[in-house]
């Protein structure tokens, strides 16, 4: 018999896997052939712009050969959306990949890395994957006007010497909520120069609250600013798995030494290519989402349920003790949610805002299982 935990190195042996949520193709299956209500993962339901599904089949024909390593002309078209050089742009086989690999180029065995409580789970697993310290920072008390959002002053206060690496998530996930432009310029204005600050901005797009701003236009005068994005949620296409980082080119030059050649595939290119460039597409699939979100957000509250302010496709939504059972009852009834015990939040669920149908399902269930 072999070991294995004890031969990994000691970061991994203390890991535990991300936790996906339930296994959906399994329940599909269980299901069929009666469709999943899946409101789980956050993916966008209104789907891809038709155009990036034309360019994925485009693509087909260059099946067998080998992607553009660089990704030059998706990093080209990011570069004049965002008004940066090509190269501050890291293309990223979803921005999970880019996010574990931040902490393993930037920080290891000794060093410390900062997240908040309640921040997307893969801060700390990018963390402790890398062999670093992972130092929580606790999260904005349940009764401010952003709960469980990130503390920005309990962030700075958590950072210490050792400190490499911060993760903020804005908006963040799970819990939905958002700092504002000018909270976050006077933070970051007061962190160390030298200690890095990696901001996901993975629902970026689908923000629209008069104080939120994207972290971009302070890369010019912070170059240890590193700012994640991804085509998985806005632009739909979470299964063709392409995310990035824009940040200083010289942070970025060192970030390449360690990607993988042709991490980002063929097909998720010209697929993210085609995205970016159907605005129109991407404007209506965010206009329906703050518009279910509104009218998903004022059901679950005339049905009694607290719920955190949100700028994201999703809600976090408390239903007290009786959480687990509900989660499972709704299951039975084929509409998936996501349990969110692995942040210590048994008493919630997180709720993606799918389109009026799905919603209204959702609806009805959760009232029968109520009753
Ligand atoms: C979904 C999500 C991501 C990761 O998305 P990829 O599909 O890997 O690009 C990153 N951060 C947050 C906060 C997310 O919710």
């Amino acid at each position: 018999m072999i070991d294995f935990v004890a031969l990994a190195q000691a970061g991994v042996r203390g890991l535990r896997a991300y936790d996906p949520g339930h296994d959906l193709v399994a329940l599909r299956r269980q299901h069929a052939p009666v469709p999943l209500v899946e409101l789980g993962s956050n993916e966008n339901p209104y789907g891809a712009s038709p155009k990036a599904r034309q360019a994925v089949i485009d693509a087909l024909e260059g099946l067998h050969i080998y992607p553009d390593p660089l990704g030059g002309d998706l990093k080209r078209a990011l570069a004049v959306k965002h008004d940066v050089e090509p190269a501050q742009v890291l293309l990223g086989n979803g921005s999970h990949e880019l996010l574990m690999q931040f902490a393993q180029v930037f920080a290891g065995a000794g060093d410390e890395v900062v997240a908040s409580q309640f921040g997307f789970a893969v801060y700390a697993l990018a963390a402790q994957a890398a062999g670093a310290t992972l130092r929580l920072a606790p999260a904005l008390a349940h009764d401010h006007a952003m709960p469980r959002g990130h503390d920005l002053d309990a962030l700075l206060s958590a950072i210490t010497p050792r400190t490499k690496l911060v993760y903020l998530a804005n908006p963040n996930n799970p819990t939905g909520t958002w700092y504002s432009a000018t909270a976050f310029a006077a933070f970051l204005a007061q962190v160390p120069a030298h200690v890095l600050v990696v901001v996901d901005e993975a629902y970026a797009e689908l923000a629209d609250a008069d104080d939120y701003a994207s972290a971009l236009g302070l890369l010019a005068a912070h170059p240890n600013l590193i700012v994640t994005r991804t085509f998985s949620k806005a632009y739909a296409l979470a299964g063709a798995r392409v995310g990035y980082a824009i940040a200083h080119p010289d942070c970025i030059a060192v970030m390449e030494r360690v990607r993988e050649s042709f991490n980002v595939n063929a097909l998720g290119l010209a697929a993210a290519e085609a995205a970016l460039a159907d605005t129109a597409h991407l404007q209506a699939t965010v206009a329906a989402n703050a518009r279910q979100r509104q009218l998903l957000a004022d059901a679950l509250r005339a049905r009694g349920r607290w719920l955190s302010p949100s700028q994201t496709n999703f809600l976090l939504v408390e239903f007290g003790e009786a959480t687990a059972r509900i989660e499972a009852a709704l299951v039975q009834r084929g509409v998936i949610l996501r349990p969110m015990g692995g942040y210590g939040l048994g008493d919630c669920l997180r709720i993606t805002v799918g389109k009026a149908e799905q919603n209204a399902c959702l609806l009805v269930a959760l009232d029968e299982v109520m009753a």
